[in-house]
């Protein structure tokens, strides 16, 4: 995640302050905006209009009381992640760089998804770079798999893995 202008350190421990080693440091209720990206895809199948989103979120910093500094913690970016994923799957938002950041929400790299979904791994860099358009069905797959990711679950991750296993000779199920 980047952000525009000055990006606040990270930091899991939050002890002390990195810019003057205050020990200082509180959570104020203060917020930063977190710039996540911005898009801009063809939209209504033809590609003749384009629409644009800029995806940012607001979270929680610590604020060191002796210089100011503001620092978020991996846990807050983390929560600012999962929401803007969360918006872009629910706005089936489509283009190369939301097609990239649901890609790391699953936790992915291009070439495993490329052997996930069939496809070259060449292919996957064309959607991201917007030299290819996400279909419909990829869009939903990868929008499952982020969401599946960010919320502890791994249901389309198998189901798209046990496309690839041999079958059984009989299946056989009964009907209670
Ligand atoms: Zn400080």
């Amino acid at each position: 995640m980047s952000t525009d202008g000055p990006l606040p350190i990270a930091t899991d421990a939050l002890e002390a302050c990195a810019t003057c080693g205050s020990k200082s440091l509180n959570r104020s209720g203060r917020t930063e905006v977190v710039r996540a990206f911005d898009v801009t895809y063809p939209v209504g199948g033809g590609g003749y209009s384009q629409a644009t989103y800029t995806f940012s979120a607001d979270v929680p910093a610590a604020v060191c009381g002796a210089c100011g500094a503001a620092y978020l913690s991996a846990e807050a970016l983390a929560a600012g992640e999962y929401l803007i994923t969360r918006e872009l799957v629910a706005r089936g938002v489509g283009g190369g760089a939301a097609a990239k950041w649901l890609r790391k929400s699953a936790g992915m790299t291009r070439e495993g998804l490329a052997v996930l979904l069939g496809v070259g791994p060449e292919r996957v860099a064309e959607w991201e770079q917007d030299r290819e358009l996400v279909d419909r069905a990829t869009l939903l797959i990868l929008g499952d798999l982020a969401l599946d990711a960010v919320e502890g679950r791994t249901r389309t991750l198998d189901r798209l893995r046990v496309v690839d296993t041999p079958p059984t000779d009989v299946v056989h199920v009964r009907a209670a």
